[in-house]
């Protein structure tokens, strides 16, 4: 113990208190800086105990600063094997008729919201009613009207809304982002999204309308959205849409199976993208300006996360996505640590409004003006 206080007592003030990893690892090294941590801790309870959620909780196993400690979910087996799985005591485990009591748990700091989109809104609302951060898993809601009531509650209840984009931290991509922001690609002219996968699993959610809110779109579309607007560095202006379904006894009405959608940018720049759940191998980002281009294939799968540049290739290290974003997202709950792309409520609602315009777009096949700044 006492070693390790030397050691912190040597890093600065901010570093002592949030020494976060470093997202900007150089090329050369693949080892994480890994210091010994004893500063504030995120005490997170996770909603919806389904395979994300389950894939969250595994990588908060190696988070310094967010710590799972309890569960909502509405099966008990499930709540009794995570309780053995990750030490959790009854006490900090509720189902989603009396989650509202969380408000008396001091075990919780934070609850993450990880259960079919269209049950995210009121879901938040009763986090924020019970006056703890909230974090919610994309899409934030099923429109722009629920995610704009969202972001309301939480600023009534004095409480922390993060949307759960992973990619906001992932290295690869922050790498392209610094390029583009430090002007290495030139004038940003054009970026290509493409983000689908067939989905085979006809039983799920995702297919239901009611707990959907929409189909690929939502679900899978919506990282081509947020990658085209933190890769251009800008807010689209209009959007272009057009549907195709070739099969129509599984995407049912209000669930969209294919959309090809445009986004205009202020300086210029286009963005073409591709959403769907009828098709594998597409996942890739393709960002190209008059100096230079960057490339991730993949480019939001769960990583590695593989990229080039006209300058070679990109080598920074792989670490759990979810891993990086919670010990990111407890710095931004406890020490209001700013992120290099927003992942609050008002970045969940940009991407909301843009979906809007590309339903509406596609339903009357004409171009939508945005106003998202
Ligand atoms: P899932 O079906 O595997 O899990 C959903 C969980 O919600 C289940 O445990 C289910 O029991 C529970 N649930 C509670 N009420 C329910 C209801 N009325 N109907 C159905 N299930 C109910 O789904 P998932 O893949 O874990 O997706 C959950 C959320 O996480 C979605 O919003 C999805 O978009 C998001 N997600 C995000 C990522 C990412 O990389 N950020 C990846 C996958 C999913």
């Amino acid at each position: 113990m006492n070693s390790r206080r030397n050691f912190l007592q040597t890093l600065s003030a901010a570093a002592i208190t949030f020494p976060f990893l470093p997202l900007d690892a150089s090329a050369e090294s693949n080892t994480v800086y890994n210091p010994p941590y004893d500063g504030p801790v995120l005490k997170v309870a996770i909603m919806g105990l389904g395979s994300y959620g389950t894939r969250v909780a595994e990588a908060m196993q190696a988070c310094k600063m967010a710590k799972l400690t309890g569960v909502i979910s509405g099966t008990p087996s499930k709540i009794k094997n995570w309780q053995s799985k990750y030490n959790i005591p009854d006490k900090n485990c509720y189902n989603y008729e009396n989650f509202d009591q969380v408000r008396n748990n001091p075990d919780i700091d934070a609850v993450y919201v990880i259960t079919p989109n269209a049950l995210h809104h009121d879901q938040v609302l009763r986090v924020a009613k019970a006056g703890k951060h909230v974090i919610c898993e994309k899409p934030m809601a099923v429109n722009a009207k629920e995610g704009q009531e969202m972001i309301d509650a939480c600023r009534n209840a004095k409480v922390k809304l993060l949307v759960g984009y992973r990619m906001h931290f992932e290295p690869k991509t922050l790498e392209v982002i610094r390029m583009r922001k430090a002007g290495e690609l030139g004038k940003i002219m054009f970026f290509q999204g493409l983000s689908g996968f067939k989905l085979t699993d006809t039983s799920q959610w995702r297919l239901n309308k009611q707990l959907a809110g929409g189909g690929a779109l939502m679900d899978i579309g919506i990282y081509a959205i947020n990658g085209a607007r933190y890769m251009i560095g800008e807010e689209p202006v209009w959007v272009t849409a057009e549907e195709t379904k070739t099969d129509i006894a599984t995407f049912r009405e209000g669930v969209d199976e294919t959309i090809q959608f445009q986004l205009g940018f202020p300086g210029g720049a286009v963005a073409s993208c591709l959403s769907t759940y009828n098709m594998n191998h597409l996942d890739r980002f393709f960002l190209n300006g008059d100096k230079g281009f960057a490339e991730l294939l993949p480019s939001t799968g769960y990583g590695p996360i593989k990229g080039r540049t006209h300058k070679g290739e990109l080598t920074q290290p792989h670490i759990a996505h979810q891993t990086i974003q919670m010990d990111e997202m407890a710095g931004i709950i406890l020490a209001d640590k700013v992120p290099i792309v927003p992942v609050d409520g008002e970045e969940g609602l940009r991407d909301l409004k843009i979906i809007d315009a590309i339903y509406a777009s596609a339903k009357a096949g004409t171009r939508i003006k945005l106003g998202l700044a």
